[in-house]
């Protein structure tokens, strides 16, 4: 069932080491069918080199394997709850990519310094708070899925503006319309977080770019007034 997203899927999950974002298994990609309320996501520690389209694995929005022969990755709780209350998004990623993995170690939010980031998140890349004992020990993998839905509404963040966050000790998820432009936002986020990590090392006292600047580039590629590229 589902072939051609599972097809999707495995090719979005091949672009991550492809862009250097995994080491070993440290990753994963999933893509949802929004009519049937399914998602197909990588198999669970499956190295990359040997991974097939029909490895995929298709799960509903509780989580249950719908199909296929593997266990689904053991991160698949976070991303269904992800799709159940994100409804614009249509992919997944989540890797333990060096700089942006720096951050959420160092329980930092990424400041926007610069145009690279307001092209592509609205404001900071949020780091969130630490899961409570509770949260870890009850079912560690939905409540990190839980603590990102929550934690943006709290902040009042649209997560088509804001497609990635850190979580803390943990590392990044990044998200977008669907695989690939998930993988992409995962990308950006590597890049904009080894910036930074620069920008600092540079200068220490550094601010963030100005808001208008920021407004500028953010708002020239998104939204009702855009316009980048071939409109
Ligand atoms: P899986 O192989 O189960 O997807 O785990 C990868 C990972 O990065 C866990 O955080």
């Amino acid at each position: 069932m589902l072939e051609e997203l599972k097809q999707k899927v495995y090719e979005a999950n091949m672009l991550l080491p492809e862009f250097k974002l995994v080491t070993f298994t440290w990753g994963n990609v999933s893509a949802v069918d929004r009519e049937k309320k399914l998602f197909a996501i990588k198999p669970s520690g499956v190295p990359y080199e040997d991974l097939k389209p029909e490895d995929m694995v298709i799960v509903d929005f509780e989580g249950n394997k719908v199909e296929g022969k593997m266990n689904p990755s053991s991160d698949t709780p976070t991303h269904a709850v992800l799709y159940k209350h994100f409804e614009e998004i249509g992919g997944i990623v989540h890797t333990h990519s060096s700089y942006a993995t720096s951050w959420a170690q160092a329980g930092r939010s990424i400041p926007c310094y610069g145009t690279t980031h307001a092209d592509y998140y609205y404001g900071e890349v949020p780091c969130l708070r630490v899961l409570s004992a509770e949260e870890i020990n009850e079912a560690y993998e939905y409540n990190t899925g839980k603590l990102i839905v929550d934690e943006f509404k709290r902040m009042n963040k649209d997560p088509m503006a804001v497609p990635a966050c850190l979580c803390t000790n943990h590392g990044p998820f990044a998200w977008g319309k669907d695989a690939v432009d998930a993988v992409h936002s995962a990308v950006v986020l590597e890049e904009v977080a080894k910036m930074a990590f620069r920008t600092e090392l540079i200068n220490p006292k550094v601010a963030p770019a100005p808001q208008v600047l920021q407004d500028k580039h953010y708002f020239r590629k998104h939204g009702a007034n855009a316009y980048y590229g071939q409109h």
